[in-house]
Order: structure tokens, then sequence, then C-alpha cells
């Protein structure tokens, strides 16, 4: 298996007829790059910073920050990592910090709770800058962004932390800003928001759960729980067009990326960047190889017809049978 594995790794993953997909991984809970580098990861798409702060007992201190991301950037270079500020809120409580909130997955979340402190979000962009100084491998991703003004605090906040690195005598390589879209607003102000991002990562968890109006961990409506649903492959084909005639490069990652009903729509689509847990990242990428992106255009124009994500799944069910 390990063999296979090792096998696999260095392969590309490439549709039979020449299709390039990058393949990133997403992760947070350790230090360790093993399990991805093993997988072939090209990179992280998504660091979830907020892991290692929901299992320490206080806010770690800028300096422990600036310890585990380097570790982070070092493991993976010279390949990028995505590194997102703290996205806390929702489903995602810290110990020593309580935010109980009658609606929180509306609530004090992501982008919004990081701006309404300052000092927080300062100190880890700064540890994440100075982690980078050595590797020059890190990006910055800014999460449940919903409002320009937004991304437009969040660039000032950056700015800040540069001029005071470079006032301490650091040195600063500055990093790629990218904004996830998971607020629908965010996909809809594409045009507004591009002069402030250099790139897009689509968080498919919450995007699905914001659009349809379905809580991601209620399991009372779990059977409505699905980015297979026609609307979100609107959004997303959506997104994708808008994404390319503003030239910012896309990516996806949440589950969507590791589940390979939805790999055959969205290599279709076009989506050539995609990540996810490393665990998976084997199978995707055997899927992905097996696949002729040629063959499946009439299966996405058969999908965009469907009204509801079971006639999606049904379609696109023998199709992946027959990719084995
Ligand atoms: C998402 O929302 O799809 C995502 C990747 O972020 P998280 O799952 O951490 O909310
Ligand atoms: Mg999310």
């Amino acid at each position: 298996f390990m063999e296979g594995l090792e096998k696999l790794r260095d392969e590309p993953a490439v549709t039979q007829d020449g299709f390039r997909v990058t393949l990133l991984t997403n992760t947070g809970l350790l230090a360790d790059a093993t399990p991805g580098l093993q997988r072939g990861a090209e990179g992280v798409g998504l660091y979830r910073s907020e892991i290692p702060f929901m299992i320490h007992d206080s806010f770690p201190t800028e300096q422990e920050q600036f310890t585990l991301y380097q570790k982070v950037l070092k493991a993976y270079a010279p390949r990028p990592v995505t590194m997102r500020t703290l996205d806390i809120g929702g489903d995602k409580q810290l110990p020593y910090f309580d935010i109980s909130e009658s609606n929180p997955y509306l609530g004090w979340r992501g982008i919004r709770f990081t701006l309404d402190n300052a000092q927080l979000l300062i100190s880890q962009v700064r540890a994440m800058l100075r982690a980078n100084v050595d590797t020059d491998n890190l990006k910055l991703l800014v999460p449940m962004v919903g409002r320009v003004d937004e991304m437009q605090a969040f660039r000032q906040y950056v700015e800040k932390a540069v001029d005071s690195l470079l006032r301490e005598g650091h040195q600063v390589k500055v990093p790629p800003i990218g904004m996830m879209i998971e607020v629908p607003s965010s996909m809809l102000l594409l045009s507004k928001l591009a002069p402030y991002i250099d790139y897009v990562s689509i968080g498919s968890n919450d995007l699905t759960q914001y659009l349809l109006a379905v809580d991601r961990n209620n399991p009372r409506v779990s059977a409505l729980f699905d980015h297979l649903h026609p609307a979100v492959l609107v959004a997303l084909e959506y997104i994708l067009q808008q994404c390319k005639a503003l030239s910012l490069p896309v990516s996806i990652c949440g589950e969507m990326a590791s589940d390979p009903a939805a790999v055959l729509v969205l290599t279709a689509m076009g989506y050539d960047c995609l990540s996810l847990s490393a665990y998976n990242i084997p199978r995707i990428k055997l899927l992905i190889r097996s696949i002729n992106r040629d063959e499946l255009l009439p299966v996405l124009e058969q999908a965009r017809a469907c009204n509801s994500e079971a006639e999606v799944r049904a379609l696109l069910l023998p199709v992946l049978e027959q990719y084995g």
C-alpha cells in the first residue's frame, strides 16, 4: 500500500485528455507535514489557524504562534502554504473565550471577530509574516468575508503589521492575500472585491450552508445539506466565470473537494485547484487521472438541467462507476 502511495505521490493529477488539477491539502492540527507530503500534496490550500488556538488554554502569544507557523511553512517549503486567519465563532469555540450567541452562524465569526479584536489580528499576521522570512511560501487567507470594507480593513492591518515589523528591523516578504467565498454576498461583490484580493478560495461547506440556509451540523436538516444542490452548482459556475474575467486564481477547499461525484462536476466546470484532507488526496488523484474531461462536458450539461441534488447524484453515480 505504501509503495503504491509512493508511486502515485509523484504523478500529477491530470485527466486522460491533459487537464491538470493541482491538489493541495487542508490542515491545522499538527505541524507534522508527513501525511500531506506522503500523499503528494502540492502545498497547503487551507491551514485552519483556529485549531491550534482551540487546543490551547489561552490565546497563544505572537512568539508561540511564530514558532508554530514557521514549522509548518518550513515543512512544506518551497510549496505554498495558505494560512487562514483565525476563524472562530459558529461551531468553533475557544475554551477560554466565550462567544455565546443565539444564532452563532450569523454572528461574530471569522473576519468579523478579528476586525473587532484588532490586536489579536495584528499579532497573528505579524507571527505569520515573521515565520515567512526564510521560506517566502506564505499566502494569507481571510475567512467569512461578506463586505468590501472588511477586505479593505484587513489590508490596512496587514500594512500596519508590515510597517511595525520593518520598524523593528525585521525583514518582510509580503504574501499574496486571498479571500474565502463562504458568505454569498462575497461572490456577488467579486468585481468590487477584486482590487483587494490576489486569489479566491471557495469554502464549500459554509457556502452551501449559507446559500441553502441549512445548518451544516444540525442532524434534523442534514438531508438538506448537499454541495450538489443545483443552486450551489449555479453559484460555483458563476464564481469561476467571474474569477476568470477578473484574472483571479480560484480554488475550492471544503468537503466538496473530497467528494468523488463533486470532483467530476468541478473538473468539467474547469476548476483546476482543489484542497482536501491528506487522506483523500490519493483516491481523488486516481479518479482525476482516470477521467476524460471531454466526456464529462455533456454530463455537466445534464447536471445543469437537474432540479435537485438527488437528480445530480443519480446522474453522476453511473459515470463514477464507469471510472471505477
Ligand atoms: C468551508 O467553510 O468550506 C471551509 C473550508 O472552512 P471551515 O470548514 O473551516 O469552516
Ligand atoms: Mg468555513
